[in-house]
């Protein structure tokens, strides 16, 4: 039979209500594809703090048009999970249910044209703003500061030193989860504080980002200067998540986690971090638990000490260790 016809066969038995598409190993109902499928492959791999249970299947695309036929035919009840080089997030012990997108090789051409850059969603942000540095473009510089994807950058409307990807979008592509193509102008995608309105089931497969003319030396000096700044204010060679919590209307998340005397602030492995106490730190062996566990003690002692609630700006996705197999798989039903 072939991956289409089984697919067919298997939407059927469910629409029959036999319950035989949830009642299959994912193995045998994902579509045939170009790119490469692993099962079980772990997530502690891919991810900054080091930390994660496996994924039921990994798939890498070679492309936009593979990542889009696979969409297209996979069942709809399947779960789809798009990550980038996992630096703003922790992922459960117990793993993410279904499909895991991960977008590699086939994502991560970069080009100059005129006074723009367009760039796969898979190249990381610090390789945009080299190829911009180069080309003589300033304005990306920024970029250089920030460890993760283009991908990653706009879903979280990546920013740091004063700009952030709203300033410098043009347009971006996406896949939807039905899997038609998107071109969407900057203006539609909804950009705000680390966060993009843009539905959350598109997977951006690329971004136009705008420059302009710049003197490469200028450039480099800046992008030096905020490599420095960062080494001095970060821990930027620990295994962290960078910001845990978002900055509340009007304050600043590390004061009041200082303030609250949460800096370096231990349970088990995982510690608030003695530089930048807005971040946590995984110093050798954390589970994911433990640092969901030590951010909600944060939580916890900041609401006590000055009343404000912390948001949680790390996305945490998964399922807690030993949960049941199709447990809630993304923080949608978790504490803020
Ligand atoms: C040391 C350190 C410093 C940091 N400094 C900054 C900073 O200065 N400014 C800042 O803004 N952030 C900072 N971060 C956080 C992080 O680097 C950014 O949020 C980055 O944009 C995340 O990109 P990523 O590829 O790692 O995405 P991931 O962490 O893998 O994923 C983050 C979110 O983006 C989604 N996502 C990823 N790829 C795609 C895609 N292709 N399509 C749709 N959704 C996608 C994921 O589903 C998830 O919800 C820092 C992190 C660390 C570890």
């Amino acid at each position: 039979m072939t991956d289409a016809a089984l697919t067919q066969t298997i939407r059927h038995a469910a629409a029959d209500g036999e319950g035989g598409a949830a009642a299959l190993p994912l193995a045998g109902r994902l579509p045939a594809v170009r790119g490469r499928i692993s099962h079980g492959a772990m997530l502690d791999r891919v991810t900054w703090f080091r930390v994660g249970g496996p994924a039921e299947a990994l798939f890498k695309p070679a492309g936009v048009q593979d990542l889009a036929d696979f969409l297209a035919a996979l069942p709809g009840d399947v779960p789809v999970t798009v990550i980038g080089v996992g630096s703003n997030l922790l992922v459960r012990d117990g793993g993410v249910a279904g499909v895991v997108v991960r977008l590699g090789r086939g994502f991560v051409d970069m080009e100059v044209d005129g006074t723009e850059v367009i760039a796969g969603a898979g190249a990381l942000d610090v390789n945009v703003a080299e190829i911009a540095q180069r080309a003589g473009l300033a304005g990306l510089e920024f970029l250089s500061g920030i460890p993760g994807t283009i991908g990653g950058a706009l879903r979280m409307n990546a920013g740091a030193y004063g700009a952030e990807i709203a300033d410098v979008l043009v347009s971006a592509t996406a896949v939807d989860r039905a899997g038609r193509i998107h071109e969407v102008p900057a203006g539609a995608m909804g950009l705000g504080y680390r966060h993009a309105a843009a539905p959350a089931d598109w997977i951006f497969t690329g971004a136009r980002l705008r420059g302009r003319p710049g003197d490469p030396a200028a450039i480099r000096a800046r992008m030096d200067e905020i490599r420095a700044q960062r080494e001095e204010s970060q821990p930027v060679r620990s295994r962290t998540g960078g910001s845990t919590f978002r900055n509340p209307e009007g304050a600043r998340a590390w004061e009041l986690i200082d303030r609250a005397g949460c800096r370096g602030l231990k349970i088990g492995a995982a510690q608030v971090s003695d530089r930048h106490c807005n971040f946590l730190i995984n110093t050798g062996g954390a589970t994911a638990a433990e640092i969901e566990a030590l951010g909600e003690e944060v939580r916890a002692r900041v609401r006590a000490a000055s009343g404000i609630e912390l948001t949680w700006e790390i996305r945490r996705i998964g399922r807690p260790a030993g949960a049941v197999p199709g447990a809630t798989t993304d923080e949608s039903g978790s504490k803020a």
